[in-house]
C-alpha cells in the first residue's frame, strides 16, 4: 500500500520533559507520525527530547523499552529520568543509576564541576575535551554527562546524561543535587576542587610553612590533595559552600 495514509501515535510528555518540546506541544496530547513502524525511541527524539532524559515509557499503560515499535494508534506517556512523583511500582527503563554518582561535565560547566567536587562527587572536567571525548569517557567509565547541550544527549551512544537548566553555577549545583536526588550523598571537602583527587587528612604541623598567617592562627584541621598538593582548611570558602549544600 504505497499511498496508505500515514499513521500516528498520540504522545504526552510529563514534567520537565516539556522543557524540550516546542511551545505548542507542552503539557498536552499531540500526534507523532510513526508511519506504521517506528521505534518509540526514534519517535521521542523526533520531538526533540533526548532519550537520556527519559526514565519510563508507557504504551497503552504498559511499560516498554526504547526498542518498542509503534504501529500507529497507540497512546504513549513519557516520563522524565528523575521524576519526583513516585512511579517505583512500575518497571523503569533502567535501574536507578546514581547510587554511586560519577560525572563528566561538558566544557562550559567548569564551575559546576568544581562545586560538585567540593560536595564530594567524582566529576571529570577538562577544558580541552570536545564532545566526542566527553561521550567516550562517559561510556568507558559509566559516568553521567552533565551538559547544557541537548544535542550531545541525543547521541545514541550516550546512556546517562542530565541536561542542566540553570545558567549560574551555584544554581546549577542546587539543581543537580535536587534533580538527581544527591543531597543525602553530599560529603563536603573530601575531594580536590581543582583536580578531583580524594583529599587526605594532614596534620597542621606538616603544612605549617605553607599557610597564610591568619589561617595558621585560626584553623586546626587541614586536608591535602595528593594529586596537586593543594592544602584545604575549613575557612570562609568552606562556610560558603556549606550554606550552598544545605539550602
Ligand atoms: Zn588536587
Amino acid at each position: 500500500m504505497p499511498h496508505a495514509t500515514r499513521t500516528c501515535a498520540r504522545f504526552r510528555f510529563y514534567e520537565e520533559l516539556n522543557d524540550f518540546l516546542p511551545e505548542q506541544w507542552r503539557k498536552r496530547d499531540f500526534d507523532i507520525e510513526v508511519d506504521r513502524a517506528r521505534s518509540v525511541k526514534d519517535a521521542i527524539e523526533s520531538a526533540g527530547v533526548p532519550h537520556t532524559e527519559v526514565d519510563l515509557i508507557l504504551v497503552d499503560g504498559v511499560s516498554v523499552d526504547f526498542a518498542h515499535v509503534l504501529r500507529g494508534g497507540e497512546r504513549v506517556s513519557v516520563y522524565p529520568m528523575f521524576e519526583l512523583i513516585d512511579i517505583s511500582p512500575i518497571l523503569r527503563l533502567r535501574p536507578r543509576p546514581l547510587r554511586d554518582p560519577r560525572f563528566v561535565a561538558d566544557v562550559h560547566l567548569g564551575k559546576l564541576a568544581r562545586h560538585l567536587r567540593m560536595a564530594g562527587f567524582d566529576t571529570l572536567w577538562d577544558n580541552d575535551w570536545d564532545d566526542d571525548e566527553i561521550v567516550r569517557v562517559a561510556g568507558v567509565q559509566r559516568r553521567t554527562i552533565l551538559t547544557r547541550d541537548k544535542g550531545m544527549l541525543r547521541r545514541g551512544e550516550v546512556e546517562r546524561g542530565y541536561f542542566v537548566r540553570a545558567t549560574q553555577s551555584e544554581e546549577q549545583l542546587a539543581e543537580v543535587l535536587r534533580s538527581l536526588q544527591l543531597e543525602p550523598l553530599v560529603v563536603p571537602f573530601t575531594r580536590c576542587r581543582e583536580c578531583n583527587t580524594p583529599l587526605e587528612d594532614v596534620p597542621k604541623s606538616a603544612v605549617l610553612d605553607r599557610l597564610p598567617d591568619k589561617v595558621r592562627a585560626h584553623y586546626e584541621r587541614f586536608k591535602r590533595c595528593p594529586g596537586c598538593e593543594r592544602v584545604y582548611w575549613e575557612g570562609t570558602h568552606y562556610e560558603r559552600m556549606r550554606r550552598l549544600f544545605t539550602t
